[in-house]
């Protein structure tokens, strides 16, 4: 079984009331949520603040599906990192007989998993994968690089929690830079306040940290202290509910790792750098919601106006 982290006192009780206000609806699996109204309002009015934040840099809208060919996770080096987190997709393969005997496991919700074959596609863990392999087909990059868009892409966690802000199944926006080293690092500091400033605008109160990752096993925690001690990755948290600040959204830097592995070159011939700035959609509206109580039209006038709620 994957670890189950059980929600804190504060954050069970904000839980129940976004279930109570209709913003959320429980599904019976801890992490996987139905949104309401309101609560989606919210979430494309920010998806909405974010299109018009990166508009300066226009960068192209390259939406993918919720799913990866198999073969990438098998290649981009998650299921090193993060094997624990990686959802794959299983489907029946079999005779007439087997799917009876499968149906009749399943209809007493016994274990069915031997009748299920593993197919050519996996989960999407992050928005931003399917993108880099898509840019190698190109072949070498345009001079000055790439910026790209994903869309709030639908992205799969296995981590259940009844946290309400640790989700299985959530948005995340990125924008996405792949260019040479100088630029996406360049580019990476840029979001950094620009991000910052965004969220402050909304009225939520902000901290900033160097991140790591959640890696795997004991090799993971060599990984993340690196990853800690390069600052490849940092993050912006707010209070959400419970003592602790949460992670509403993040920037990873990937140094080459992507440019290596799908060999995706700068116009000059050199490997490419990637950068990515992650918005973590479901928990900024979380986020917004405590700050500014579970009924927006009492939200300050700054907020509700940068979001465009008013109209
Ligand atoms: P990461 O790739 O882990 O940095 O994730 C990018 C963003 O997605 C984070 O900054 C969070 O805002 C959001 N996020 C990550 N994990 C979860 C989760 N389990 N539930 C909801 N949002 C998440
Ligand atoms: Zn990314």
């Amino acid at each position: 079984m994957p670890e189950f982290r059980a929600g804190s006192a504060a954050q069970l009780t904000y839980l129940e009331e976004l279930v109570d206000a209709g913003l959320l609806t429980r599904t019976g699996v801890h992490g996987v949520y139905a949104r309401g109204p309101a609560f989606e309002r919210v979430r494309l009015a920010f998806d909405g603040l974010v299109t018009r934040t990166a508009d300066q840099e226009s960068p192209e809208p390259l939406f993918f599906p919720p799913l990866l060919p198999r073969e990438q996770l098998e290649t981009n080096g998650y299921l090193g990192s993060f094997p624990h987190l990686a959802g794959t997709v299983f489907a029946f393969e079999g005779d007439e007989q087997a799917a009876a005997e499968q149906f009749e496991l399943a209809t007493r919700h016994e274990d069915w998993s031997a009748h299920q074959r593993m197919t050519e596609v996996v989960r999407a863990p992050a928005a931003c994968y399917p993108l880099y392999p898509a840019v190698a087909e190109r072949g070498p990059l345009p001079k000055g690089g790439l910026t790209l868009d994903t869309g709030d892409a639908y992205v799969f966690r296995r981590e259940p929690s009844s946290d309400p802000s640790r989700m299985q199944i959530f948005h995340m926006r990125e924008i996405v830079r792949v260019a040479d080293r100088d630029t996406v690092i360049e580019w990476r500091s840029g979001w950094r306040s620009r991000t910052d400033e965004l969220l402050r605008s909304l009225g939520l109160e902000l901290q900033q940290d160097v991140a790591s990752d959640p890696f795997f096993g004991r090799s993971g925690r060599l990984l993340a202290a690196q990853q800690r001690e390069q600052e490849l990755k940092w993050e912006l948290l707010a209070p959400v509910s419970g003592e602790k600040p949460t992670a509403i959204a993040s920037s990873n830097y990937h140094q080459d790792h992507f440019g290596h592995t799908y060999d995706i070159r700068t116009d000059s011939g050199e490997l490419a750098h990637t950068g990515c700035m992650a918005f973590g959609e479901e928990r900024v509206t979380l986020a917004l919601f405590s700050a500014h109580g579970l009924d927006t039209r009492s939200w300050p006038r700054e907020a509700r106006e940068k979001l465009e709620l008013d109209r």
